[in-house]
This record gives C-alpha cells, structure tokens and sequence, in this order.
C-alpha cells in the first residue's frame, strides 16, 4: 500500500517505530489470548499472599516418599473446594488426580507435581522451618505442589477460556519408595493415571536454585539423566587373616573392582558422552584378622543416552566377571530400581516456547545443559509425550543459592508467582493447539 497525503513520512516513521518495538518482543498474540494472559497474571498476582502461605504449610510439615498422608488430604481439600471435576485420592498410594473440565470441547492434558520430601535436617533459620524433625521439603516439592494448586484455583474460573479438559497429577515418592514397597510415577501409571481420559500430553517443573527468579529453563531432546541403582555382592573364601593364601579376599578384589569400574568412564565409553559411575557404599568383613568373604558395594550409574546405558550395564558385568575370575571369587550384580531418561519431546518444546517466551520474557527463557540428576517424570514420557522444565528459584543478591538435597536449601517465593503464570498459560496454549487441529 502507497501513502500519498503529506502524512505519509510521519505514518511512516511511526509505523517503522512500531515495527521496531514489535521486533524487541515475542510476537503479541491475537485479541482474546492477550486479554487471557492479563487475566492470568492479575489471578495469580492476587493469589501471592496464598501460595506462600501454601507453600510455608508444606514446607513445615513435610512428610517422606510414600508417608504423604497429611499432604495428600490437604492437596484433596483444597481441590474439592475449587469445584474440581472429579478428585481421586489414593491412587498410587498418597496420589491425587483432578480433573478440570473446560466449556468448551477439546482434547486432554497433563500437569504433574510431586509431593515427597528428604530425610534431611533443615539448617536454615526461618519461620517456616520444618518441624518434623530429621525431614525437609530439600528438593522443592512444597513449590511444585503449591504452583499446580495454584494453577488449578486461577483456572478454575477461567473454564469458558479452556477448550478441553486439564488433568491434575499429584504423585508421591518421586525421590523413591522405600525398599520393598511400589511407589512414585510407575505405581500411579498403573493404577491408571493416564488413563480415563488419556492426555495428549504431559507438563511438570521443576525448581532449580542455580537459575535465578524470573527465568526459565529448558533442554529439547535429553533433560535429565537415566539413573540406574545397582548393588553388588563380591564372593571369596573366609578364613585366618594370617593365611590369606588359603582363602578368597574378598576386601582385595571388591578394590580392584572398583578401580575397574571406573575405566567404564574414562577409557571405554566415548568421553563426549555423559555417563556416572558411583559407587556409593562399600561394606564387607567383620574383624580386623578374618579375610573378609563377602563385600557389598552400592551406587548408581547416569547416562544421557539410551546406548551409552546398555553398553556401561554391559561392560560392568563384563568387568566383575573378569576381575573377580582372575582371583578365583565369584559376583552378582543387580539393578535395584531404574529410572529413564528425562527425554523432552522437541516438537512439543518447539510449539510450548513462544507462550514461555511471551510470559517471562525473551532473554529469561534460557537453555542450560541437561542435568545428570533423574526424575521419574521421564516414566510418564514412555506412555505420552511430555514437557519437563526447570523454574528459576535463586536470587544471588538475597543469598539463595543453595543447591536441592541439601540442609541449607531455600526458594525465592516471587518464583511461586512466575511459576503459575507460566504453567497456567503453557496448558492453555497447548489447548487450543490441539483444538484448532482438529
Ligand atoms: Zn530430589
Ligand atoms: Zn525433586
């Protein structure tokens, strides 16, 4: 289109100065969805005083995998009170699932909160310090429980802008069930979770102190590592520490296996692949002039890549085997538990951006590298395809800093803020894809 009054240069410059500021921005989004953004952050500003309340009442009474009884009925009151669809309780143990149905049709998705805290003693002086001794929300499950609550109670009154259904997942023990019990994202799958309806997706976070408040990360492809636990049993012969020659030392050959296992890491697997070998604990023999007939060793392996983990599980038991032939012991190796990779659907990252973006803002959506910790989040990925990103908690300035699954770990409550604009809005987003596919 050609200008042609003499209000053309200034039209033009104007129109230019639009254009630039356009471009500093992430695109704006079209009429209602603007209007739905605002209204989201007006609720979940509104809602500040609540959710550090909520969070402080989690983070005072934390409660260890698989004994989140109290929390578990609190999470339930609170979403029956929000008029929730349906709310089950005792699914996977302490799990919780929630439905929110929309006004309008569409399809299904998936937001996950674990609900489990550490057995470690809180160090940190504040007025929320937990008060179940020896136990402590250390890995922020208080903030993920408290930014799906919230998430949940601003779209509760937004069910004439939802276009399908939104599924509440709280689930228990993601650190671990204690040992001979099921448990965390496995147990609440085969109870049917995921199923009754189906979601075509599945989003979770999770805090990260050393990415500051406001930001965002995220990693497309591989998140976060798999993680394998292992425990090993080193077989030899008892007998008199004075005539080691007539026995099997065990406490010999277990330190050989240990050096060997390293040379998993550093001479056999190709060094630009990520990959953990630690073994954790080591016990065996009983007194100081017995030759020691049996050694334990714990630990547990980390890889990015599914390859790398077949190979690593292969080569360990090829080198018990050969360290612990050359001295006539014998071995055992068992996988106690695994969990998968956190593996981050890139499709579904690349459509999910753009929302991130517009929220937090261009340059605090970062992409750091993926984490060698594990989340069994990863379990839900092997049935649909998910989302799992990480919620900036620190602040340098204030002195948050330090790290989850320590005693000193603390959160930044503004996060609790960003946390449900970003989620509230992302399964929005992700809702009316799937509607305008259809
Ligand atoms: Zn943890
Ligand atoms: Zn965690």
């Amino acid at each position: 289109m050609m200008l042609r009054s003499n209000l053309a240069l200034p039209l033009a410059l104007f129109l230019a100065a639009l254009a630039a500021d356009a471009l500093t921005k992430s695109p704006a989004p079209v009429g209602a969805s603007a209007s739905r953004e605002e209204e989201i952050a007006r609720a979940a500003e509104s809602l500040r005083a609540k959710l550090i309340e909520t969070r402080r009442d989690f983070h005072m009474r934390p409660e260890l995998s698989n004994r989140e009884e109290r929390t578990s009925r609190v999470i339930a009151e609170k979403l029956r009170a929000l008029g929730l669809d349906e709310v089950k309780t005792g699914v996977g143990k302490y799990g919780v699932v929630a439905l929110l149905k929309g006004s309008q049709p569409g399809g299904v998705v998936a937001v996950r909160a674990d609900m489990d805290a550490l057995p470690i003693q809180e160090t940190i002086n504040v007025a929320y310090k937990s008060r179940n001794d020896g136990v402590k929300h250390a890995c922020g499950h208080d903030a993920h429980m408290t930014i799906e609550l919230g998430v949940a109670e601003v779209l509760s009154k937004m069910r004439d802008q939802i276009r399908g259904s939104i599924k509440f997942i709280f689930q228990p023990a993601e650190e671990g069930a204690p040992r001979g019990e099921r448990g965390g994202a496995k147990f609440m799958i085969e109870e049917g979770c995921l199923e009754n309806p189906r979601p075509s997706a599945i989003f979770g976070l999770h805090v990260m102190p050393n990415i500051e408040v406001g930001q965002i990360g995220y990693n497309s492809g591989p998140a976060m590592a798999s993680s394998d636990r292992f425990s090993i049993t080193v077989r030899g012969k008892k007998v008199h520490g004075a005539y080691p020659h007539d026995g099997i030392d065990t406490v010999v050959v277990a330190a050989e296996c240990v050096t060997a296992l390293q040379t998993i890491r550093s001479r056999r697997i190709n060094t630009q692949e990520p990959l953990v070998i630690t073994l954790g604990s080591i016990h065996g023999g009983n007194r100081f002039n017995i030759i020691a007939d049996e050694v334990k060793l714990e630990g547990t392996m980390r890889t990015l890549n599914e390859e790398v983990r077949a190979k690593a599980i292969e080569m360990m038991k090829q080198t018990l085997a050969g360290v612990t032939s050359a001295y006539g012991a014998s071995y055992e190796i068992e996988f106690v538990s695994n969990t998968p990779m956190t593996y981050n659907d890139p499709a579904l990252v690349e459509a999910t951006l753009p929302m991130m973006r517009r929220i937090a803002g261009d340059k605090n959506v970062i992409s750091p590298r993926p984490q060698m910790g594990a989340e069994d989040f990863s379990l839900y990925q092997k049935v649909i395809p998910g989302f799992f990103y990480f919620l900036g908690v620190g602040n340098k300035a204030k002195g948050i800093t330090a790290m989850i699954h320590t005693p000193e770990f603390d959160i930044d409550e503004e996060s609790l803020i960003v946390g449900v604009k970003v989620m509230s809005n992302v399964l929005l987003d992700y809702l009316d894809r799937e509607a305008s596919r259809k």
